[in-house]
């Protein structure tokens, strides 16, 4: 007999939230047509559709009532949950074509930015367990420790074993006069 108890290792799986709707988004669809056949990408581009129609119908309501006309009403949260209607259709529509949102999100808005000149750009949500990103998470945190050591006149601890009690001390200190423990050798 198998045992298809996960490691503990392998019940934290690190992801992104678009990585994690990818998953649970395909894990439902395959629970929920059960042994049906599958319905392929026209019916996933068909119901994308439908929920920006939704969205739509949301949008001309809201814009009915702030005109003050008769006729049915929606409130913001209509208006949210449709929103989330279409990110989860839309992700059932990539997945057909295997596209990662996230990556082609990125690309796409940060080439727009280039092409019409202008700096603001994204970038790829880190991930808790990946190595480079917790690396330069850790350097940094490491850093902004050691500037409030220096503003608190406290002794640089490299280990950074006590951050809370470093910032509650920094919290309780004084403020130098932003030379910081350590400017002057000391
Ligand atoms: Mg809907």
């Amino acid at each position: 007999m198998t045992d298809a108890t996960p490691l503990a290792s392998e019940q934290i799986t690190p992801e992104t939230f678009l990585a994690q709707l990818r998953r649970v988004n395909t894990d439902r669809y395959q629970a929920w047509i059960g042994d049906a056949d599958d319905a392929g990408i026209l019916f996933d581009a068909a119901e994308l559709g439908g929920e920006v129609g939704e969205l739509l119908n949301v949008v001309k309501k809201l814009e009915r009532e702030a005109r003050g006309w008769r006729g049915s009403r929606a409130a913001p949260e209509d208006f949210a949950d449709e929103c989330a209607d279409v990110l989860i259709c839309l992700d059932k529509l990539a997945r057909r074509m295997d596209v990662d949102l996230e990556a082609a999100t990125i690309r796409k808005f940060n080439a727009t930015s280039d092409k019409v000149g202008l700096p603001q750009r994204l970038s790829a949500t880190p991930v808790p367990g990946d190595q480079d990103a917790s690396q330069a998470q850790g350097e940094r945190l490491r850093e902004v420790i050691y500037r409030y050591q220096c503003d608190a006149g406290l002794a640089p601890d490299d280990a950074a074993a006590d951050a809370d009690g470093i910032v509650e001390a920094y919290l309780a200190a004084p403020r130098c006069d932003g030379a910081g423990w350590g400017a002057d050798g000391g």
